[in-house]
């Protein structure tokens, strides 16, 4: 991991990077939050967005959209994904009347009660409903901090701990949106545009060492000698190249290094 002085030094990139980073979904009180997000999920933001206003104005409380069919809502958020999804939202509607009188809870625990929220939608809607200082690991967040050496991490869950441990309290929720800019803009999962970033000479896996060619060299015979083996090996020889980097999302190539490098050296 890189040193604490770096990681600071990422932090205050990104937020003079992205002074405005917000929630890109739209929506107005907490109801409207907790089904804008359980449709972003496996869908996009634009997406969620073009559905929203149609489905907020038939459907503009949770006890309208508790007495709603799911054969009804279904074809507003068809193009978000699947039915379950508008079966989710409806079931979760009326349980919000049941157990909570009509208002979305505010507690990770009653939100991830209902069904069609993890933990990721439930960090989102806390910090975007109710201020609650969380940080939300989505596929963004996960590969750009992992990328950056803000988190050197596996899984989601311990990237959301090794976050929460890396970036004060106070900048949580901004955190979370600058990393999803970041990832939006510049850090692509296949082709992450090094060239152009403002934080590569912080970056870690921008300033990971270029392995050597007898490094490769093996890589490559480990690699060869997988994939002339059986299915199983094939996938194992492709989970070795992409061991290094956060989702199998692929290194950043050494040519955008090699270029970076130049320009930041100033011999370019
Ligand atoms: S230098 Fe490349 S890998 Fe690092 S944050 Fe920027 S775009 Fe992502």
């Amino acid at each position: 991991m890189p040193s604490t002085s770096t990681q600071r030094a990422v932090l205050t990139k990104l937020a003079a990077l992205y002074p405005d980073a917000r929630p890109e979904l739209r929506f107005t009180n907490p109801y409207e939050t907790l089904v804008a997000v359980m449709l972003s999920a496996q869908s996009t933001d634009v997406q969620v967005n073009k559905v929203t206003p149609a489905l907020f104005l038939a459907y503009p409380t949770v006890e309208a959209m508790a007495a709603a069919r799911v054969e009804d809502v279904f074809p507003m958020v068809r193009s978000c994904g699947f039915k379950s999804k508008a079966s989710h939202i409806v079931e979760a509607c009326r349980l919000i009347l049941i157990r909570h009188g009509g208002k979305v809870p505010g507690t990770m625990e009653a939100l991830t009660a209902l069904p069609g929220v993890g933990r990721k939608t439930a960090n989102v809607v806390l910090a975007n409903a109710f201020g609650v200082p969380t940080i939300a690991v989505d596929t963004h967040v996960f590969r750009v901090s992992n990328r950056l050496g803000l988190a050197n991490a596996k899984t989601v869950e311990e990237t959301e701990r090794q976050l929460m441990d890396v970036i004060p309290r106070r900048d949580w929720i901004a955190a979370h949106h600058w990393l999803i800019f970041h990832g939006r803009r510049q850090c692509h999962a296949r082709k992450p545009a090094c060239e152009t970033c403002g934080i590569a000479l912080e970056c870690a896996c921008f300033n990971r060492p270029i392995p050597s060619v007898s490094a490769v060299q093996d890589d490559n015979s480990l690699s060869e000698k997988a994939a002339a083996g059986s299915g199983h090996g094939r996938a194992k020889a492709g989970a070795l190249r992409a061991a290094d980097e956060p989702n199998g999302a692929g290194a950043p190539d050494s040519a955008a290094k090699k270029e970076n490098a130049r320009k930041v050296r100033g011999t370019g």
